[in-house]
């Protein structure tokens, strides 16, 4: 028989789990009496199976079904935010994209510069807004005088 710890060791986890017939068995046992290396591993194996047998296993909680499928619903559908991430890493992933993104970003550049005139500077817009508004002022004195007939004088020459 050749060594079944290098050659065959589905033979050995076999004979530690009592499948093998009784032919096989007692030619595995003859040449576990003179190999070392089986004896260790069928020890190993049986080390292994009354530690199976010893386990129990803990109960499972009531709403144990109901919670795994939830999961796994969520899982198949991931978030928008998540698929967008996804998105963006694959189409990031094609070597010719950043390329792109600059080509885009400096036609966009050329396209937002103003154009034509430049505008009129902006204290200028503000002294016509205070010209006017003098002028404003100055219309309702005026109309303040008339009302309150010109004759009277100093009341109103002190507004
Ligand atoms: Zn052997």
């Amino acid at each position: 028989m050749r060594c079944p710890e290098t050659d065959n060791q589905e033979l050995l986890v076999a004979y530690g789990a009592g499948r093998l017939g009784s032919r096989e068995t007692a030619k595995l046992e003859a040449h576990l009496a003179e190999c070392e290396a089986c004896r260790v591993a069928c020890a190993a194996q049986a080390t292994v199976w009354k530690a199976l047998d010893g386990w129990e296993a803990e109960p499972l909680a009531s709403d144990f079904d109901a919670r795994l499928l939830a999961r796994i619903a969520s899982e198949e559908q991931p978030g928008w935010r998540r698929r967008w991430r996804e998105w963006l890493r694959a189409v990031a992933a094609r070597p010719a994209v950043p390329a792109f993104a600059a080509l885009f970003m400096v036609v966009a550049g050329f396209w937002l510069l103003p154009r034509g005139a430049p505008p009129e500077p902006r204290a200028d817009a503000a002294l016509v807004r205070e010209i006017e508004i003098i002028e404003a002022t100055l219309d309702d004195l005026e109309m303040v005088k008339e009302l309150s007939g010109g004759d009277r004088g100093e009341g109103a020459r002190s507004l």
